[in-house]
């Protein structure tokens, strides 16, 4: 990013099960980083007072104050308002509810803050200092336990008018598919996650057919996950490719509909399923191919995340700088 280059950002990354937070510059460095457990089951004041030991640990680390702060950036997970500052709702933090985070860590600090949604900071981080870098129209993905993304139109952020745009993981593919969290059914992340490979594992496991999947969990069903799946695949087991080739397949069919419906430079594809690598994304982009317009296709570039679990913090403190410069 252009301009300040003495400007520094606390980047924030609340995640369901761990807060990362960093004192990042305005070229993306990280000049400190610190991680610690999310304590979601003890609800908010818990969660708010482990973000604050988080960031004042950055901040010691860093050897700032937050006096010498532009601003503090915060991505956190569900569905959250970049304008109000409020996090509706989130699926990772039970009991949140129109909770004004912003605002919250911003008089504890005493800096400006700014609240986005954790796969849109991702977004930009990747946009900024990852593989997206120097593209115009950009879309992230990041598939894990579900699917998240974030979506860049002419270089900035899209994310509508309650800042909500970017929940690619519930573009429904199936309308009689399994029960999503959010309630409707045959979500793309019902079908293409790493909860959507371990379930389809779990059911047929139960319903008898042969596979090492359970030796690779240590023979307990409910430890079944997407790592013991792509474990028995790399060791040769049937089920356990065709799982992986079903959840590919689903992924393709969602990649065909961004490329359909934006007409993106690039995706780029990260989260902890990603990093299964060619034997889950080669099927999936030649999916995409069979099903998307030709043209649109062709111009999309696929990319693997470059900034691996940083993406989210230094996106997020990337984000607040850019905020804080539109102000003045
Ligand atoms: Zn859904």
């Amino acid at each position: 990013m252009a301009a300040g280059k003495d400007e520094l950002a606390l980047g924030i990354d609340l995640g369901g099960t761990k807060i990362l937070t960093s004192v990042v510059d305005a070229d993306g460095k990280m000049l400190s980083r610190d991680h610690s457990v999310t304590p979601a089951t003890r609800g908010r004041e818990a969660v708010i007072q482990a973000v604050m030991e988080s960031a004042r640990q950055a901040l010691k680390e860093a050897g700032i104050s937050p006096s010498e702060l532009t601003a503090v950036g915060i991505g956190a997970p569900g569905l959250s308002n970049p304008s109000t500052g409020v996090l509706y709702t989130s699926p990772n933090l039970p009991g949140w509810q129109d909770v004004p985070l912003r605002d919250i860590i911003a008089q504890e600090l005493g800096r400006t803050a700014y609240l986005i949604n954790d796969a849109n900071a991702a977004a930009i981080g990747e946009f900024y200092y990852g593989a997206g870098r120097g593209a115009h129209n950009f879309i992230y993905i990041t598939v894990s336990t579900g699917i998240g993304g974030g979506i860049i139109i002419n270089g900035e952020l899209y994310t509508g008018p309650t800042g909500t745009a970017g929940e690619v993981g519930h573009m429904v593919i199936d309308d009689n598919g399994p029960l999503c969290n959010c309630g409707n059914r045959g979500c793309w992340e019902t079908l293409a996650s790493g909860r959507a490979l371990a379930a389809e594992a779990k059911r047929l496991i139960k319903k008898g057919t042969s596979t090492t999947i359970l030796e690779q969990a240590g023979g307990t069903i409910d430890k079944v996950n997407a790592e013991a799946v792509h474990q028995a695949a790399l060791a040769g087991d049937k089920l356990a490719s065709r799982l992986i080739a079903r959840n590919a397949y689903y992924l393709g069919v969602g990649l065909a509909n961004l490329i359909n419906i934006f007409n993106p430079e690039v995706i780029v594809i990260g989260g902890g399923l990603a990093s299964i690598g060619d034997m889950l994304l080669l099927p999936a982009y030649e999916e995409a191919g069979r099903r998307a317009f030709k043209q649109p296709y062709k111009a999309a570039r696929f990319a693997r995340a470059e900034l691996g679990r940083n993406s989210g913090v230094i996106g997020a403190a990337a984000y607040a700088l850019g905020q804080s410069r539109r102000k003045t």
